[in-house]
């Protein structure tokens, strides 16, 4: 479990699940009983009226409860958080550490040393294989992935540091309190779904509450202080996951999280895509070889040379500004996320397709922009027996029980 950093998160994760379970209550309360049962049953005698307004009302209630418990245990026991590296391992226990001992926080100096920032030098850093042993991966501009200075790793395609839970997370969206914390590739599809549900179950509330005002103030009888606040409160969570369940499918169905929308309009990638072994660069792009060349010199033993047929070529090249390499078309990014058919979309069951996305070519599945990018560099196609030849990552340290390997 990955909790947030700050002790005032960690308390508002803990006290909103029984904000909203006092909302549902009251919520259950006014209309079972007061709307169904005392209106609509006995004093108006529409049996069919009350019937409706009940299935309606605990179906999508039923349908918001399991999306909320999918949602909640998602994102506190598989938020989608990637290992950290060695150095912040090792830092993280010394931080805990000084906290146990009561030490006041680290002088400047200290904290200015935290972690070496820079990214790792060794040619061999651990985490890089995962990389070069895709034919495609979002680089930074020397061609190396991107590296976080503060887990001490190479950041996967798409994931993005929160500062909430200090950890990077895959396809981070947003951190949201009211479902517990970071909501993300694993959660994402929970999320749309609890919010979805929550306002359908705000509009059953909202209709039933309005009717049963309207129908007494016009009978001349006095109004209801519990029904007026039952439909105060369903009308704000309803306008508010409306709000967000809109903007949601809006994000899935252009394959862009609120992360990367945000910087979309002046988003560029960069990516090391693959070419034949030894292809030269060219005033289009440049390249970078893999495993990266051991440093030889003073201060450095001489290692054996590479071996020349393990070796892999990528050209680095850039997007144009706005292109999204992930875009698969509007129903194809849809069912990346929600699953393949309506019976997944509908149920809070299966994890997201591409949350378990398993593939020797990229993180994620590439949209067209990938072979037009090849196309707009000139880069030459790989031999049929390049293109056979896979690396078999090797297993690295696993870290706060996150696997290094995708979809566990
Ligand atoms: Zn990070």
């Amino acid at each position: 479990m990955v909790a947030a950093k700050t002790a005032s998160t960690r308390w508002l994760v803990r006290i909103i699940p029984l904000i909203l379970a006092g909302c549902a209550g009251l919520a259950t309360y006014v209309v079972v009983k007061r709307v169904c049962l005392d209106y609509f049953l006995q004093t108006q005698q529409k049996n069919g009226v009350a019937a409706a307004f009940l299935t309606l009302y605990f179906v999508f209630l039923l349908c918001m409860l399991l999306s909320y418990f999918r949602v909640f245990l998602e994102i506190q026991h598989n938020p989608g958080v990637t290992p950290l590296g060695e150095r912040a391992v090792v830092q993280r226990e010394r931080d805990k550490e000084r906290k146990r001992q009561g030490r006041k926080a680290e002088s400047d100096l200290e904290a200015g040393e935290r972690y070496e920032a820079g990214a790792d030098n060794n040619p061999d850093s651990p985490g890089l294989e995962r990389f070069y042993s895709k034919n495609v991966f979002v680089c930074s501009a020397d061609g190396r992935p991107r590296w976080c200075s503060s887990c001490c790793t190479w950041k996967v395609d798409r994931a993005h540091h929160c500062s909430e839970l200090d950890r990077c997370v895959k396809k981070m969206d947003h951190y949201c309190p009211w479902v517990g914390g970071v909501v993300g590739e694993t959660s994402f599809k929970f999320f749309m779904q609890f919010t979805g549900y929550t306002a359908l179950y705000c509009i059953v509330v909202i209709v039933a509450t309005v009717i049963c005002l309207k129908s007494k103030l016009d009978s001349g009888q006095g109004v209801d202080g519990l029904v007026i606040a039952a439909l105060a409160i369903s009308a704000f969570f309803g306008l508010f996951t409306f709000t967000m369940t809109a903007t949601s499918i809006r994000y899935a169905i252009v394959n862009l999280t609120n992360v990367d929308y945000l910087k979309s309009k002046d988003m560029v990638h960069q990516l090391a895509i693959r070419v034949p072994r030894g292809t030269q660069g060219t005033p289009k792009y440049s390249v970078i070889t893999y495993p990266l060349p051991k440093r030889s010199g003073p201060g450095h033993e001489e290692d054996p040379p590479r071996d020349q047929l393990a070796t892999r070529t990528f050209a680095i090249v850039k997007t144009e500004m706005g292109e999204n390499p992930w875009d698969l078309g509007p129903y194809r990014n849809w069912q990346s996320i929600m699953g393949n058919s309506p019976v997944d979309w509908l149920l809070p069951i299966k994890p997201s397709p591409c949350a378990v996305y398993e593939n020797n070519e990229s993180f994620y599945e590439m949209g067209p922009l990938y072979e037009q990018l090849r196309e707009r560099f000139g880069l030459p196609e790989l031999s049929s027996s390049e293109k056979g030849e896979v690396i078999e990552p090797k297993q690295h340290r696993h870290v706060n029980g996150t696997d290094s390997t995708r979809g566990s």
